[in-house]
This record gives structure tokens, C-alpha cells and sequence, in this order.
């Protein structure tokens, strides 16, 4: 018999994952990326015997597959993908193509922000009672962990950009962490498309299943009110009591109800700091709840929780300054939550490519705030301009070593050294990643 033909647009960790779980699944595989393939990548392809090519699209090798697998990267915009849906080729993503080879239970966790975070605090407390994966957006591809050792349980981190590619995903517990703009540029500027590409999370759902998200999110909400989905709500709220989900009472306690069995915890002695880490807490927790996580591994789970790099990290404390790396906050609504978790006089660096934010909503925080701000970034004017009036001290550098030794001059005993942009970081530095550890290096170097 002929063998299916998968043709993978895109040689980097999902792409090659896919690649390797196809061929052991008998396909005739094809991976084509038209930048160049990282050589890690390379040998994996060329060790597995996988045909491939980069620097170029030959469409000869790539318009007679029977199904295409598209790296999350590549824009539906591309010339190639409309070129491959007018043909009428399929085109899957990579947890849409791998999850068809698992019988794992899967937790899919979605949201603008927030899902990493949630995402590895989950994994953290199931894989004290359960075999479990990470994987999607994190770490190894999830169709190689499938391939290599396939676990019981998966929690994906999955950007819409996932989500777009999918036909039959069908996770049995969803998460939406919030929905606030980003990635617009992908969804034709319309905020809509971007929240729909979110709820596809749970198109596939039914009552069997869970779609966990958060009950202060008017965007969420409404969306539900106007689009009823099939699987059973669990919504988690900082504010308001919730029947069934979770919520945060009046002694700041967490309490979670699932069909009338009930856990409190306490949140006084969690590791991750901020409104937003409780959000993500609850959300993570519920979960393990569902999964049936006994309610002493939950808590002692959520107290030992060192948290991941670049999200509110706590770096250094000189002379009694607190430095904290935030370089994964690359949007306005990361910043406000960094920004809102701050208890002391903070000096702020913000900055780098400005993706048409509004900084309106962080005004009362930087007033209430912020003593100093330093501007690290292409897009400086407009931070001069905007934030000018608010502080007494605002500068502008083109470099981290100077952005952090401006900081080191203008703390004093008791304040903390904040860098979280609010903005993308490709204008001085490769990736947030490589922000990030600049900012912990020129601090360290101090
Ligand atoms: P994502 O994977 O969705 O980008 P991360 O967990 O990596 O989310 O966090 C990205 C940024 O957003 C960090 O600056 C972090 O401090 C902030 N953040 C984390 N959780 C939330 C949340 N629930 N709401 C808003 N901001 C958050």
C-alpha cells in the first residue's frame, strides 16, 4: 500500500518532533523550512534518514502531501499555506498530529498570559501522584515525547497559534487563563478572531469534559454568555464566591468545589508572588483536584514552587534592593500584573518594540508605585513622552549594562529593581530569554 505522504513546514523543535513520530508511524515525511535549520535538528533528520531541505520551499516536494503539518511560526498569510488550502490539503499543528498516537489524559492550558506559568505549576503538582508530560510550547515537542515515552497524563502550553491548526484536539480538561490583546497582527487586527482562535481549546469538548477559566475576565465571560460550549464549567475568581470552581474567600484561602467535594487551601505561604500567581494557582490546582491530586500534595506543591525564569524573578538583594527579572512580561496586561504585585518604591525598567500598546491601564500603579523609570529600547519616545509627567527621574538607555547600573545609583535601602518591557525584545537582544539573562548577568556583575 501507498504510504501517506506529511509534508512538516518548519524544521525547529515541533516540527522535527512531528517528524520523527511520523516516520515511526510509516508516513513518507518531507520537512521543508525556508529559513535554515538549526544543525541539533539537522542530524536529528539526517541520522533518522528523514528527507529535507531548507533555505527554500520546493512546491513540487510539498503540494502532492496528503497532509501538512505547519509550525505554530509560520503566518496563514504565507503565500504556501493559501497555495496548500486551495488545493485542499489539510493543514494540522503539531498537538493535532501527535495527540491521534496517545491515549493520554490531556490538560490543555491556553491564554495570553499566564500559561507557562500554569502550565509548569500543574505539571509540578500531578507529577507528585501521577505519570505525567509537559510539553506544547515547553521544553521537548510534544509527538517526540509521545514517541519516546509516552506518559499516562500531558499538560500542553498552547498558543492560539496551535489552537488555529487543530480538527480534532479534544483535551480533557481546558484552561483559558484570561484573554487580553496580543498577537493581533496574526488575526487581522481583529481582537475577535483572536478570542475565537482561543476558545477552539474547547471546541471538540463535551459535558464530559472541563473547561477551567477565569470568572473576573469580562472578554471570557462574555464570549460564553454569547457562545455556549459543551464542557462543564470551572470557572476560578478572585473576587466573587463560585459555586463549582475555585475562588479566594474572605481570609484569602483557596476553595475549590467539584460536584460538592470541596479543598481549601491557604495562600500565606506561597512561593510566586502577585494576584495574578493566585489566579494561576487556583487554576493549576483545580486540576489537580479533577485529577484527583490528594489535597496535601496540592498545598505543600503550591509552597515549594520555585516558579519559572523570567516571570517576576527574584534575581539579587543588594544592599537591601530587590533585583526581579520579568523579561517574559512582553505585553501591557504582564507589566500591570508585575507592576500591581510590587510592595515596595519600585525603579521600573520598561522598553524595547512597542507592539501598539495603550499604557493607560498601568498609570495608577506607576503614580502609586514607581519613584524612577529607565527606558531600555527602540521605542523610548514614546515612554519618555507618556510617562514623563508621572515620575520625578526618567531616563533613556540603548544598553542593559547601563539601564541596570542607572537602577543600582537611583535604589535605595528598602526599593526593588523591576524589569518588566510591557514590549517584544527582538530590537536589542535575540529572544526575552536572552533580555533576561542580560539583566540577571549586568546585576550579578554589580
Ligand atoms: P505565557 O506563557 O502565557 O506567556 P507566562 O507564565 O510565561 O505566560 O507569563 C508571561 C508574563 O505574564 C510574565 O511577565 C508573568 O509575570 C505574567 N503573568 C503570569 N501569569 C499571569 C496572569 N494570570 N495574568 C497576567 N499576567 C500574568
Amino acid at each position: 500500500m501507498k504510504k501517506r505522504r506529511i509534508v512538516i513546514l518548519g524544521g525547529g523543535e515541533s516540527g522535527v518532533g512531528t517528524a520523527l513520530l511520523a516516520m515511526a508511524k510509516d508516513f513518507d515525511v518531507f520537512v521543508s523550512d525556508k529559513g535554515k535549520i538549526k544543525e541539533k535538528y539537522k542530524n536529528v533528520l539526517i541520522n533518522n534518514a528523514i528527507e529535507w531541505e531548507d533555505e527554500k520551499h520546493s512546491e513540487d516536494k510539498i503540494l502532492n502531501a496528503d497532509i501538512i503539518m505547519k509550525s505554530p511560526g509560520i503566518p496563514d498569510k504565507a503565500p504556501l499555506v493559501k497555495q496548500i488550502r486551495e488545493k485542499g490539503i489539510t493543514i494540522v499543528s503539531e498537538i493535532e498530529f501527535a495527540s491521534k498516537f496517545t491515549n493520554a489524559t490531556l490538560v490543555a492550558i491556553t491564554g495570553s498570559n499566564g500559561k507557562t506559568t500554569t502550565a509548569t505549576l500543574a505539571h509540578h503538582i500531578l507529577q507528585q501522584e501521577l505519570d505525567v508530560g509537559l510539553a506544547g510550547n515547553i521544553g521537548d515537542s510534544f509527538a517526540k515525547q509521545i514517541l519516546e515515552n509516552d506518559f499516562e497524563n500531558y499538560v500542553l502550553e498552547i498558543s492560539s497559534f496551535q489552537l488555529d491548526d487543530i480538527v480534532d484536539f479534544k483535551p480533557k480538561i481546558a484552561v483559558i487563563t484570561n484573554i487580553t490583546p496580543d498577537h493581533l497582527d496574526r488575526y487581522d487586527y481583529n481582537f475577535d478572531n483572536y478570542i475565537a482562535s482561543k476558545f477552539r481549546v474547547t471546541m471538540n469538548q463535551t459535558k464530559d469534559d472541563y473547561l477551567i477559566y477565569d470568572a473576573d475576565d469580562e472578554v471570557i465571560v462574555n464570549y460564553l454568555k454569547n457562545n455556549p460550549v459543551q464542557a462543564t464549567l470551572l470557572p476560578f475568581s478572585l473576587v466573587k464566591a463560585i459555586e463549582n470552581g475555585a475562588y479566594l474567600d474572605k481570609e484569602n484561602n483557596i476553595k475549590i468545589t467539584i460536584d460538592n467535594t470541596h479543598i481549601i487551601m491557604p495562600t500565606n505561604n506561597l512561593t510566586l508572588e502577585g494576584k495574578h500567581n493566585i489566579k494561576n494557582a487556583m487554576a493549576a490546582s483545580t486540576v489537580a483536584h479533577l485529577l484527583k491530586i490528594r489535597k496535601q500534595t496540592i498545598r505543600e506543591s503550591l509552597e515549594n514552587f520555585q516558579g519559572v525564569e523570567h516571570r517576576l524573578e527574584n534575581v539579587l538583594k543588594i544592599n537591601k534592593v530587590q533585583y526581579i527579572n520579568d523579561s517574559k512580561a512582553t505585553n501591557v496586561n504582564a507589566t500591570y500584573f508585575a507592576l500591581e504585585s510590587m510592595s515596595s518604591p519600585t525603579v521600573w525598567i520598561v522598553g524595547g518594540v512597542d507592539k501598539g500598546n495603550n499604557y493607560e491601564e498601568l498609570f495608577q500603579f506607576v503614580n502609586e508605585k514607581v519613584k524612577a523609570i529607565i527606558c531600555l529600547g527602540a521605542d523610548n519616545e514614546k515612554l519618555m513622552s507618556t510617562f514623563g509627567n508621572m515620575v520625578d527621574v526618567i531616563v533613556e538607555t540603548q544598553f542593559m549594562g547601563e539601564a541596570v547600573k542607572i537602577a543600582y545609583k537611583m535604589a535605595e535601602t528598602g526599593d526593588s529593581v523591576l524589569l518588566s518591557p510591557a514590549c517584544a525584545s527582538f530590537d536589542l537582544f535575540e529572544n526575552y530569554e536572552d533580555r533576561g539573562r542580560q539583566f540577571k548577568d549586568a546585576v550579578r556583575k554589580l
